[in-house]
């Protein structure tokens, strides 16, 4: 059977996961946040304090696994589900660092290919349309002004004690999406191919809509 893969891009903050877990609900398919690969990884080399050169040896013992429970995709280093623990300021920078790591992004190539060979997927993450599925079926490269991605983060983190300034937030904004666009291996960038969706001015409901919609137009 035709699997159907829809790849979307863009920098840290832009809603990818939110929206892309929206638009999967709506059309069935299997959402991966790949994110969370880089981030368990990063996880994995902080935990155990691996130094940057043995960092390419050390991951074939990483164990690194996907797992999609009543839907929901969960994260796992060994048998440790780790999803909730990766989401820290820490591990976002980390993860940035770390996935500049050829070796890094190698070892996750073939986990992020298998998902999409077996099923119908929307994976997000900054080189999905470029490098991992550059014959995806739809590709959509997903952005806001980094002011407005610093506010959402804000307004998300705000309630919660040990809350990081919004000037904070936004330097760490500013700095991942360098980190994430100057690296040699895998950059982020728009593919040529790609539909550009600019969520500055929309909200969640709006942005799924749009992106529901240039599916649609292209998978019919
Ligand atoms: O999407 P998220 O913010 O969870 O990703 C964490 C980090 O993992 C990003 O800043 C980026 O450096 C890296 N990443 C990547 N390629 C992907 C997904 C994430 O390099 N496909």
């Amino acid at each position: 059977m035709k699997t159907i893969n829809i790849a979307i891009d863009g920098p840290a903050g832009a809603g990818k996961s939110t929206i892309a877990k929206m638009v999967s609900k709506e059309l069935g398919y299997i959402y991966v946040d790949t994110g969370a690969l880089y981030r368990t990884i990063a996880l994995y080399i902080t935990e155990n304090d691996i130094a940057d050169e043995d960092i390419e040896a050390s991951l074939e013992k990483a164990d690194v696994s996907l797992k999609f429970i009543d839907g929901a995709q969960r994260v796992f280093l060994g048998d440790r589900d780790v999803s909730d623990l990766i989401r820290t300021p820490e591990i976002s920078m980390a993860a940035s660092r770390t996935s500049a790591i050829p070796a890094v992004r190698a070892y996750l190539f073939e986990t992020q290919q298998k998902i999409a060979r077996e099923n119908s997927v929307i994976m997000d993450g900054r080189d999905i349309g470029t490098v991992v599925l550059p014959n995806a079926d739809v590709k959509i490269f997903l952005t806001a002004s980094a002011e407005e991605r610093a506010n959402r983060r804000y307004k998300e983190l705000s309630e919660k004690p040990d809350c990081p300034t919004y000037q904070e937030i936004l330097d760490d904004i500013i700095k991942r999406d360098y980190q994430d666009m100057h690296r040699e291996t895998a950059p982020l960038k728009q593919a040529e191919d790609a539909v550009l969706v600019d969520t500055t001015e929309l909200n969640l409901e709006e942005s799924a809509a749009a992106i529901v919609k240039i599916i649609n137009e292209k998978i019919g």
